[in-house]
């Protein structure tokens, strides 16, 4: 009688503890070359973050947060349950100040170690990303108030991680989040409809509803609404500065495709007290220092999860045997890898360098419009690629346990939050006509022989022409800190698909290069 095998046979051994940091090349260059004083500070952090955490990205995945509206007696308490893995991987990044390390840090570069932490914490769990991001971003807003900030950076920028929705000065740490869209208009933030009626000395009361708040567990919000001299910028607390719940009220958490560990809101402002950030009006401005930031985070979220695939699909083929070879022998599975692994080096670089472009106000035109070109872009690129890299897990790939259709599912999110694909594309058009140093700065940055020619643009192309500017930056960063294998398959690509690469590129140590290393 046939008896069956004990073990499943030809299966991959799990991409279990591993360093995240040592393995990532490109990212390894980086720092070194940015901000080399963080190297040891981040290896560690990828070595932390190789082990439990994964699990807990799992669970806290897998045990999405549960809204409570009202306790047992129908009292409202707003608030929303979360796994204690949620909170694990919360304090674990804030204990490493993802949220708040270019704020308290001087040296050189610490744009660009923050950036290097994000990648490597996003990779684990992207969900957890979203308030750390916010937290991080709106304190670039809030120093439009200097006395405002001067009562909260201290608490947005602690390192203790501080969960429970308690008066802000009786915590060690708070968390911010971000609440614009409405309803009746999410990009067009002007036809916001929240009122905000003057209350005293910069305070007001909020009256309307936020469509999307993602994170409403966080301590505040900055929030847009519509005050008598225009759209303006408010600081939303939970609590008030007498220990009672402001009257924001969580109506339901969304059903998301993705991005299940972390909650996102319909919330309902009954009257909300709130404080005034910046000058009243100029609502935008203000806000839109917390949006770049914020940006930024999408295409480090980005790249982050084509890293993680990238991972995984070059682990599974060196493991996986198919017709007599291993998959990574297959020349065609080869030129798919080294693919996937030429489009994360290229959004490595592109993430570092706007990174490094925040730490520097001499390069805030650059910024400007590198920002929206790099986010649209990147952000762009992700489901594809998520999708290209679960088919090389074969059917294993589309199975959850696998991990990788968490990174399918999350990859649209970049794109669509903090201004969708178009409305990116028309920021750069903007950028270009309002602010034409900008793009100077952007062009000046591109080697001469790739750069595009730019004149005037029909709003049409205006993606056409923000994919062209893009490809000319991943090249230039790619020819100048990349890695040159790399870099030859990225100037060889003409195809649409991933795997069109031509062959007699080294794909090989294309693929080699980007391998996961085993702690
Ligand atoms: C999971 C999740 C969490 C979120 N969390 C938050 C949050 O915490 N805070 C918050 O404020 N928002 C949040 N959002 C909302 C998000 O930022 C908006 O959905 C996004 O900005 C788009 O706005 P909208 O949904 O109103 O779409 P619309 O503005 O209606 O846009 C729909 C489509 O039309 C396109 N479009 C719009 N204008 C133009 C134009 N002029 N020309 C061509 N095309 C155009 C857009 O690119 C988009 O593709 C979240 C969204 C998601 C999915």
């Amino acid at each position: 009688m046939q008896t069956l095998p004990a073990a499943a046979e030809n299966q991959p051994p799990p991409l279990a503890s591993h360093d995240l940091y040592s393995g990532n090349r490109p990212l390894v260059e980086g720092l070194r070359r940015e901000a080399p004083w963080a190297d040891d500070r981040v290896h560690e952090f990828g070595v932390a973050l190789g082990g439990e955490p994964l699990e807990w990205g799992r669970l806290a995945n897998e045990h999405p947060p549960v809204l409570r509206t009202h306790d047992r007696f129908g009292n409202r308490i707003d608030e929303v349950e979360f796994h204690p893995a949620w909170h694990s991987l919360l304090r674990l990044s804030v204990e490493h100040g993802l949220h708040a390390l270019p704020w308290c840090e001087t040296r050189d570069g610490a744009h660009v170690a923050r950036a290097a932490l994000m990648l490597l914490a996003m990779q684990v769990e992207a969900g957890h990303g979203c308030p750390i991001s916010m937290t991080f971003s709106s304190v670039a807003a809030l120093r439009a108030t200097p006395e405002l900030a001067a009562e909260w950076e201290p608490l947005l920028t602690s390192l203790v991680y501080d969960p429970g929705l308690r008066r802000a000065s009786e915590k060690a740490g708070v968390l911010c989040g971000m609440a614009m869209t409405e309803k009746q208009g999410g990009s067009d933030v002007r036809a916001n409809t929240t009122s905000a009626r003057r209350h005293g000395d910069g305070e007001f009361q909020l009256t309307g509803h936020k469509w999307f708040c993602s994170a409403p567990m966080c301590d505040a919000f900055l929030m847009l609404a519509q005050a008598p001299d225009g759209l303006s910028c408010f600081l939303v607390p939970r609590v008030l500065p007498d220990g009672t719940r402001n009257t924001v009220h969580l109506m339901r958490l969304k059903d998301k495709l993705g991005n299940r560990s972390n909650a996102s809101a319909e919330i309902e402002l009954h009257g909300a007290w709130a404080r005034l950030v910046g000058e009243e009006g100029r609502g935008v401005r203000t806000i839109i220092e917390m949006v770049n930031h914020t940006r930024l985070d999408c295409v480090l979220g980005t790249t982050a999860l084509m890293r993680a695939a990238v991972e995984q699909a070059t682990w599974h083929a060196s493991h996986r045997v198919a017709f007599g070879r291993l998959l990574t022998e297959q020349p065609l599975m080869r030129n798919v890898l080294a693919d996937l692994c030429v489009e994360s080096e290229a959004a490595t670089l592109t993430a570092l360098r706007l990174a490094s472009a925040y730490g520097d106000p001499a390069q805030a035109s650059f910024r400007r419009i590198a920002t929206a070109i790099a986010k649209y872009w990147v952000c762009k690129r992700g489901p594809g690629h998520a999708a290209e890299a679960l088919e090389c897990l074969g059917g294993n790939g589309y199975v959850e346990e696998s991990g990788l259709p968490r990174i399918y599912r999350e990859q649209p999110l970049s794109s669509i939050w903090e201004g969708s694909g178009n409305v990116i594309a028309l920021d750069v058009l903007r950028a270009i006509r309002r602010e034409p140093e900008s793009l100077e700065a952007f062009l000046d940055e591109i080697d001469p022989d790739l750069r595009p020619s730019v004149g005037d643009v029909d709003e049409a192309d205006a993606r056409r022409l923000v994919e062209r500017l893009a490809l000319a930056l991943q090249g230039t960063l790619l020819r100048r800190h990349g890695d040159p294998a790399v870099a030859d398959a990225f100037f060889a690509r003409d195809g649409a698909a991933y795997g069109t690469l031509p062959s007699g590129l080294d794909f090989r140590s294309i693929v080699e290069r980007h391998a996961p290393v085993r702690g």
